[in-house]
């Protein structure tokens, strides 16, 4: 028990020397070839708020830098928090960053992770709103078959989108239905209409893979 106690709040620690405040952990139904990883820890960090306000009509080029370059370095954290848990006796996998704005599949959900170790809950733009930054952040997941049970927090009960839907009004592609998470997981927002106009009218910025207007209008965490 103690030495559970211990290694999560290394763990913290190691993350908070390198920028990294918002860590939790949960535990996870992980996919098959990791049946034995049931423990998660979840990294959330922070975009810079004067990167993402400069997104008012569409996404910029030094908004796709910033992510990739935010994207790369969780990869980073994650493989840090992997080779410590690893040089402790245990196994570990880092889920990759998300590479699209809306990161829909992959081999885990980071949005599932984040929100099952307690930093926020799933707004109507689809996207992780963070009890501190709202959506202005990217995640990075590690599985483990490590205990860090004495690391789990309650659910967040917060509601941004109580009386909102500024994301709603906002999406040039009519994406986002506008019901909570709660009222459709499945058909919040139509995935194709958002991946296709951002093809369609982002590709000579970031490829056609950024949007970022649904994250820039949200309320949830702004300072
Ligand atoms: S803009 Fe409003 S409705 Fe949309 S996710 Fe943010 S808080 Fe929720
Ligand atoms: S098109 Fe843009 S605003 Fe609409 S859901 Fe996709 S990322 Fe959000």
């Amino acid at each position: 028990m103690l030495l559970e106690k211990t290694m999560v709040n290394e763990l913290k620690e190691l993350l908070s020397t390198q920028g990294m405040t918002e860590v939790g952990f949960a535990a996870v139904t992980p996919p098959e070839e990791y049946a034995a990883l049931t423990h998660a820890v979840s990294l959330v960090l922070p975009l810079s708020d004067a990167v993402i306000d400069t997104i008012k009509t569409a996404p910029t080029h030094t908004y796709f830098h910033h992510y990739r370059t935010v994207n790369a370095y969780l990869d980073r954290l994650a493989l840090s928090v992997g080779l410590f848990l690893q040089n402790r006796g245990y196994r570990y996998v880092c889920v990759p960053a998300s590479q699209s704005i809306n990161g829909f599949s992959g081999l885990f959900s980071h949005k599932e992770a984040a929100v099952s170790a307690g930093l926020g809950v799933i707004g109507r733009n689809a996207l992780f709103l963070s009890e501190k930054y709202g959506p202005r952040v990217c995640l990075a997941t590690i599985l483990t078959d490590a205990d860090l049970s004495l690391g789990f927090k309650a659910l967040s009960k917060k509601d941004p989108c109580a009386n909102c839907q500024a994301c709603v009004r906002a999406c040039p592609a009519m994406a986002i239905s506008g019901k909570s998470y709660k009222e459709g997981s499945n058909d919040i927002i139509d995935r194709s209409a958002c991946s296709e106009h951002m093809k369609r009218a982002y590709q000579k910025i970031g490829r056609g893979v950024v949007c970022g207007l649904c994250m820039s209008v949200c309320p949830a965490g702004r300072k």
